[in-house]
Parts: C-alpha cells; structure tokens; sequence
C-alpha cells in the first residue's frame, strides 16, 4: 500500500458516498415528467436540501456542477458580466481555475497583496467598486486559511459581489454561507471524498452569475445540462460524514501533521515551512534549499511515498509555483518543495515512515542537485 500524502489533490472516496452513488446510479434524467424521472428528482431534491443545510444555504442556491474549476468559472465569468465597471479585484495565490478565468476576462484587475505567511493581508484594493472580487477560502499548496470574512465585509460596503473559492476548505472548516454574505462560492466533491466530475456553486439569487452555458434551463439556467443524479448524492454523503466528522479528523491529522513538520525540522538541515497557521489542518509545505521538486518526488515515490511537489515543472524548465513567487519565496529556497496533505485515510505508520525515509531522500537528493 503506498503511503498516500495528496489529499488536496484528491481525497480516496468514502464508503458513504460509494454506497450513496451506486444506489442512484440507474437513475434517469431528474427533468423527466413521469415516475421514474420524478424518482430521480426526488433523489436530486434530497441531496440539494442535505448539501444547502450543510453550508448554511437555501436548496434553491445550490447549484450542482461538473468540477470545482466549472463552479469557480461559471460564478468568475457570470458576475463579471452582471457589473459593469470593468474592474475584477483577486490575489495572486488563487488556484489557475480562478486565476486564468480572471486573466481572461479582458478586466483590469488588482490583486490583493500576500505576505511570506501566504495569508493576504491589505485589503484596501476593495475600497473601490468591481464587478466581483474573487478570494480562495483556504490555499491549495500552503493550506493558509484567508480572512474571507473581512474580503466580504469590506466588499460589501462598496455593493462589489464575493466569490469565494471553498475548494480546499469544504468539508475541512464549517461553512455559513449566509453568515458569510459571499454572492457566490464553489466546491468539489472529490476534495472531501466524494466522487470526481461533480461540484457545487452556491450563488444567492441576487446578485446572481449571468449564465454563461446556454442550454436547457437546468439549474437556474445558471449551469444548464443534465444534472448527475448520482453524482449529487455522492457529493452530499461524503459532505455530511466529513461535517460530521470535521472537529474528531481535524484533531487527529493536526496531530500527525505536527509530528511531521517538528520531526523533519530537527532531523533535516535548512528546512523552510511554508504553512503557516491559520491553516488546514492537513497541510504541510516545506521547501528544501538545494534540492529540486522533482527529484525528491521521484525518490519519494520509488520508496511508496506519494506527495506532491510544491513548484512547477513548464516545457522542461524547473519554476517555483506562482504561489511561492507571491509571497516572495527566492528561487534557491522554493525551488526544492514538497507539499504533504494529510487526510482520513492516514496512518501514524504513513508519518513514521516519511520521517524514516525523508532526511536520507534529501541528502541524496541535494548531492545530485
Ligand atoms: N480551486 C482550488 C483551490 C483547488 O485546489 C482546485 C483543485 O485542485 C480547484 C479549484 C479545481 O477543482 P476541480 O479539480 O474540481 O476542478
């Protein structure tokens, strides 16, 4: 079995959401006007109710997706063509779903700054209107938890629309959607344990995303198409039992976590931690200066240790993630990272074993560097 460290990528799915996918997987379009159709919607209906109660949402705010990437493009896009400033406010740590979307819209955009804890800190940039602003809930690669409360309410005061990318988050920290006041926020079931190809926007009815799908009308006519019944029902299972879960699983991966980042801080040389609280309890980021990303994957995965790197390997050329630029990592540190993202599934013999193998990997890894 190997020794699984990138739940942020993607979280293996949970029996509850299997159980929950097969029984729905025979079910016909939820649009149908006959019983078997109207099987399917009741199936669709429940979910939506399970999920919109989970995230402190009203059902008909709920609105199923393809992906956590076709949320945050959908909600991106739809509100920028609702304003009509021109202007869109986002940070520069977003993940490329958000990222590229915003680049692509033609708007000028000012981002939030980001300090070396790769929090953002200054939020003057939302002073002035925009058509949206645009802020992730927790990051992918470092785990830093953003003040998205403060985005929103310094937002609010100039009328500009929150959209919030909770992909990390969901599942990780409770969720209010109402209490927060976003316009709009995006999930993914496979970052929680549910099944991959189906996510969620949650968009209040005003200021609601301009379509920018056109089809039949499903879904507010917000993300028209033929809703994945059993994909819905996964998603909501896997969201209940992680809720359900969230305070017990948190406790114990901070845990492990901890072990892991004090343990390879005293046994490696010139460790630097990339995730600094606030942050999900499952993130750890490190960078090992003289050392490169790649390497230390490939040695890793020839021992069973799978993680990810945390930099970016483009045409050949080794970069430091766009993340770590932002917040003024210098490429000698940034350039030799891991990120390791724990979850339900790891075991303290998963840590051991990193703590084992890791600081002789390093060496090795910087003799060839
Ligand atoms: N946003 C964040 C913060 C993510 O981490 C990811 C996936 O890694 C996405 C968006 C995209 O989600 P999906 O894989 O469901 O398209």
């Amino acid at each position: 079995m190997p020794h699984y460290f990138d739940n942020a990528a993607t979280q293996p799915m949970r029996q509850c959401a299997i159980d929950a996918w097969v029984a729905a997987a025979g079910a016909v379009n939820p649009g149908a006007q006959y019983g078997s159709g109207r099987k399917a919607r009741s199936v669709l209906d429940d979910a939506r109710e399970k999920v919109a109660d989970l995230l402190g949402a009203e059902p008909v705010e709920v609105i199923f997706t393809a992906s956590g990437t076709e949320a945050d493009n959908i909600a991106i896009q739809g509100l920028y063509a609702a304003g009509s400033t021109g202007r869109v406010v986002s940070t520069p740590i977003e993940h490329p779903a958000v990222r590229e979307t915003v680049g692509k819209l033609g708007a000028t955009v000012d981002l939030l700054p980001v300090g070396r804890d790769g929090h953002i800190g200054d939020l003057s940039a939302l002073d002035t209107p925009a058509d949206v602003a645009t802020c992730m809930w927790a990051n992918n690669e470092t785990g830093a938890v953003q003040p998205v409360a403060d985005v929103v309410e310094r937002a609010a005061a100039v009328d500009t629309p929150v959209h919030v990318d909770a992909v990390q988050a969901a599942g990780k920290v409770p969720i209010d959607f109402h209490g927060l006041g976003a316009a709009t926020l995006a999930a993914s079931a496979h970052k929680f344990g549910g099944p991959r190809g189906i996510g969620l926007l949650v968009a209040k009815r005003t200021p609601a995303p301009r379509p920018v799908l056109f089809g039949g009308g499903q879904e507010r006519g917000i993300r028209p198409g033929t809703v994945d019944v059993a994909g819905a029902a996964g998603l909501a299972a896997a969201l209940e039992e992680s809720v359900q879960e969230m305070d017990a699983e948190n406790a114990r991966v901070a845990r492990l976590r901890d072990q892991l980042q004090e343990g390879l801080t005293r046994s490696i040389d010139d460790v630097v931690v990339n995730s600094v609280e606030p942050r999900l309890a499952g993130h750890l980021h490190l960078s090992f200066p003289g050392t490169d990303g790649d390497s230390l994957l490939l040695l890793l995965d020839q021992l069973g240790i799978e993680a990810s790197a945390g930099s970016a390997c483009h045409a050949g050329v080794h970069r430091m993630s766009e993340v770590l630029e932002a917040m003024g990592v210098s490429e000698h540190e940034g350039l030799g990272s891991l990120r390791f993202t724990l979850g339900r599934t790891t075991t303290q013999e998963d840590v051991d074993v990193v703590l084992r193998e890791l600081p002789a990997v390093v060496e090795k890894a910087r003799q060839v560097f």
